[in-house]
């Protein structure tokens, strides 16, 4: 098994639509950042990457690359994702906690869960997604995550030859 932590912020703004763990949430601000701001899936492929020690999201996606500027951020965790599965790992669960004073997050918690378990190819009891108001830490203005990953050795019996194969091809071949 392997654990893995993920962190990250970014600074609300207007103009900007607010995405979370993949979700749209209706709000009068958005979270800034080269690609969509997501605040919650760039903790978790922090943590992802970091459970398989892959390096972390600005190697693979530097934002200085303006190819990923407004990206979708499941395209990065997808790439993290691949990399726990080249090492051999699945992912066991996740937690989160966000911290932001707003908008809430309790009423779209459920929905959240559900996507990043989604993405992650797991169920929603996989995982956990709290929040927190930002009790005098002074940050008002911008939504942090914290994520840990555990990450358990993938049975072999789903993995045929070929995929196997492909796989190593695939990072052999990588950057
Ligand atoms: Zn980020």
């Amino acid at each position: 098994m392997r654990v893995g932590y993920g962190w990250d912020s970014h600074e609300f703004r207007d103009g900007v639509p607010l995405k979370i763990g993949g979700v749209a949430l209706a709000h009068h601000q958005g979270l800034a950042g080269h690609s969509d701001g997501d605040v919650l899936l760039h903790a978790l492929t922090d943590a992802l990457l970091g459970a398989v020690a892959a390096g972390d999201i600005g190697a693979f996606f530097p934002p200085s690359d303006p190819k990923w500027k407004g990206a979708d951020s499941a395209i990065f965790l997808e790439v993290a994702l691949k990399q726990v599965r080249q090492a051999g790992y699945a992912v066991a669960n996740v937690d989160s906690t966000l911290i932001l004073a707003a908008p809430k997050i309790g009423p779209h918690a459920g929905k959240i869960q559900a996507r990043v378990a989604e993405l992650l190819g797991i169920k929603a009891d996989q995982v956990g997604v709290k929040a927190k108001t930002p009790e005098g830490m002074g940050t008002d203005n911008a939504a942090i995550a914290h994520v840990v990953v555990l990450l358990e050795k993938r049975t072999e019996t789903k993995s045929s030859p070929a995929k196997r194969a492909s796989a190593t091809q695939r990072k052999s071949s990588g950057s």
